[in-house]
């Protein structure tokens, strides 16, 4: 509520322009994008998904991600399907740290997470992208691209944000092949000394964007290893063929 009132004064003396564009507009001043932006945004939904991964499936085809592998995470979630105006919105959260961008990717978040309440959570859990953070206080939360979809899930689910996920592996996943994300993903995080045996019994994880699905696999592998039953992994966004 305070964050509402406080979103409507800051509009008043700084209006939110879409942070693609820059136009002001109705939707911008909501959503941190346009009404132009928001319907490039729009992708067509697959008439059938995976009921593990949420892949797109075409007609009577089986999950080609859970067929060819151990899926360790229960289910995988996403808001939106990646499409090109998805895309460069997540790259310029990322490299401009434009925090409205992230009300847009956020916004669809609530309806899901309304719908996961009933699992019961424990806790929250972000997949940390750089090395270099430093998470050991546990007070401290740098900026990272799915901070807003962390801070929902913590309002609507009522559970805390704990982190026992370090990046071991300054390398980024952005930028390799299929395979080699997979090989990468072996080596590129470890649990926090503090968690080790001691995860909570029910996770959910988020990360910005679903694209093969290692990262958020192996994350959950390792989460089970270390006492979770069950890993939900949310992300704003999944990459399609
Ligand atoms: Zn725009
Ligand atoms: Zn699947």
């Amino acid at each position: 509520m305070k964050l509402k009132v406080l979103e409507r004064l800051l509009n008043i003396f700084f209006p939110m322009l879409c942070g693609i564009c820059g136009r002001e507009d109705f939707f911008s001043l909501r959503l941190g994008l346009c009404g132009e932006c928001i319907r490039k945004t729009r992708s067509i939904r697959p008439l059938s998904r995976c009921d593990v991964c949420s892949s797109p499936l075409k007609e009577g085809s089986c999950c080609s991600f859970c067929d060819s592998r151990n899926v360790f995470f229960d289910r995988a979630l996403s808001i939106r399907h990646r499409n090109d105006m998805l895309s460069e919105v997540l790259n310029r959260l990322k490299s401009r740290k434009d925090f409205p961008l992230s009300i847009f990717l956020a916004s669809g978040s609530r309806k899901i997470l309304r719908k996961l309440r009933s699992l019961e959570f424990d806790a929250c859990v972000i997949l940390p992208s750089h090395k270099k953070i430093s998470w050991s206080s546990g007070k401290e939360r740098p900026f990272l691209a799915s901070s807003r979809l962390c801070k929902e899930a913590e309002d609507i689910l009522e559970i805390p944000f704990i982190q026992p996920l370090l990046k071991s592996s300054p390398e980024k996943q952005a930028g390799k092949s299929f395979s080699e994300r997979f090989f990468h993903a072996y080596r590129s995080w470890a649990i926090h000394p503090a968690w080790k045996d001691r995860c909570p019994e029910r996770i959910l994880l988020l990360d910005d964007v679903f694209t093969t699905g290692a990262s958020v696999n192996e994350a959950s592998r390792i989460l089970k290893q270390n006492g979770a039953r069950s890993v939900y992994v949310l992300t704003y966004l999944r990459t399609v063929d």
